[in-house]
């Protein structure tokens, strides 16, 4: 079996590229945002089409129409859009409602403006403020280009991220990770270099290695994806409606919602029967099997991985070999730990510090036995915050 490298950091040839806007979107809307569309309105790009309800200025950002169109279904977790019906004779053709740019974007400062950017589209509830910021510049998984791609060229975009958030949250100290050997830069960052072998790409270990502590308190942490996404809405004044997808090994800027499949015929990569396609990495991605599902703004990649390439992971019994406790980052015992959600042994699970798997999934890529082995672990983490929750609102109703 050929196990693919591991290495991230690759040599950026091509440019960021765009594609022909969709005539239809299905675009995911996040569990906590409430639709404020109707079927069959007529919606322009950058319209809201789902609310944030919270009061807060930190949370997940608004979604925004990335098309003009008309709103053709309401879905538990997507709305989609399509092209809006012909006129009749006599009548007016509809003029989708398109926002104008926020002219206030540039006076407001501090909670207002994490406000204002939650509104834009932008999540801002990984930002604190006045604490070290760190922005992971390293490519997140092998394969995904993204993040070298927009330090390559998207520069002006990326200062502009990081101007808005010095007024939105005034971070002590701005450190810029990248791979070691890579002569990387932002302006107004510290630059300091780490492993680009995954899984020393993923957030819990970049701040790790820029200080040098395990789960530090001051600290926060975004991706040149998420500055890329600041930086967009600061210059346009306008709300986000795109994602920055690695599909092959060119990186293309697409309207968030466009269909999985249209992406793949635009960029002219075959799919079918062989191959498996992933939204996300081929480390972190989730299989898809429909692809009619729209991109979501933060998706960073779709993966094709030829079928037949690796053997397919199975509820095969664990041989206790301990492959996966080498390679764990969090220096749990997946392997353990998997058997207990496996047996619905939750309480085990949670009393050794399941709560601390970093959802790497170097466990399941190495396992001999091909146990779904992070699956296991994802499993018994639902489980438990479910059933937190649930006494959490008992004991409220007390
Ligand atoms: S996914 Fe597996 S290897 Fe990664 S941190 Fe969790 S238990 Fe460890
Ligand atoms: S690598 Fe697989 S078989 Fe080996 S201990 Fe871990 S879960 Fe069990």
């Amino acid at each position: 079996m050929t196990k693919p490298r591991l290495n991230t950091s690759v040599e950026i040839k091509d440019s960021l590229q765009g594609v022909p806007t969709p005539t239809s979107v299905r675009i995911p809307i996040p569990g906590k945002l409430k639709p404020v569309v109707k079927k069959k309105q007529i919606v322009g790009r950058g319209q809201v089409i789902a609310e944030n309800p919270t009061k807060s200025a930190y949370g997940v950002g608004f979604e925004h129409a990335s098309i003009d169109g008309m709103v053709e279904d309401i879905l538990p977790d997507a709305i989609l859009i399509g092209p809006i019906p012909a006129s009749k004779e006599g009548e007016e053709a509809p003029v989708p409602a398109r926002p104008e740019p926020c002219a206030e974007l540039d006076s407001l400062a501090g909670e207002d403006l994490c406000r204002k950017l939650m509104e834009l589209g932008v999540r801002t509830d990984r930002l604190h403020a006045a604490r070290t910021l760190i922005i992971n510049g390293l490519n997140p998984e092998p394969g995904v280009l993204v993040s070298e791609q927009l330090i390559k060229d998207a520069q002006d975009t990326l200062k502009a991220g990081l101007q808005l958030l010095e007024r939105a949250i005034k971070p002590g100290t701005v450190k810029l990770v990248v791979a070691a050997g890579k002569q990387l830069s932002l302006h107004g960052c510290t630059t300091v270099t780490a492993s680009d072998a995954y899984p020393a790409t993923i957030d819990p270990l970049v701040m790790l290695a820029a200080t040098g502590a395990e789960r530090p308190d001051n600290v926060d942490i975004i991706s040149i994806s998420d500055l890329y996404r600041f930086g967009r809405v600061a210059e346009t004044k306008l709300p986000l409606t795109e994602a920055v997808v690695t599909v092959g090994d060119k990186v293309f800027r697409v309207p968030t919602g466009m269909r999985v499949q249209e992406v793949l015929d635009a960029v002219g990569l075959p799919y079918g029967t062989e191959w498996k396609i992933a939204l996300g990495g081929p480390m972190r991605g989730e299989t898809i099997f429909d692809l009619g599902v729209g991109v979501p703004e933060e998706c960073t990649a779709i993966t094709l991985v030829p079928v037949n390439l690796y053997p397919a992971v199975q509820p095969n019994p664990c041989i206790n070999c301990g492959e996966c406790v080498l390679v764990c980052p969090a220096r749990i015992q997946p392997g353990m730990l998997s058997r207990y959600a496996e047996f619905n042994m939750f309480e085990n699970a949670r009393s050794q510090h399941v709560g601390a798997c970093l959802e790497c999934g170097m466990c399941t890529f190495v396992c001999p036995a091909q146990r779904p082995v992070m699956q296991y672990l994802l499993l018994a983490k639902g489980q438990l915050a479910a059933q937190d929750d649930m006494v959490s609102t008992c004991r409220l109703q007390d």
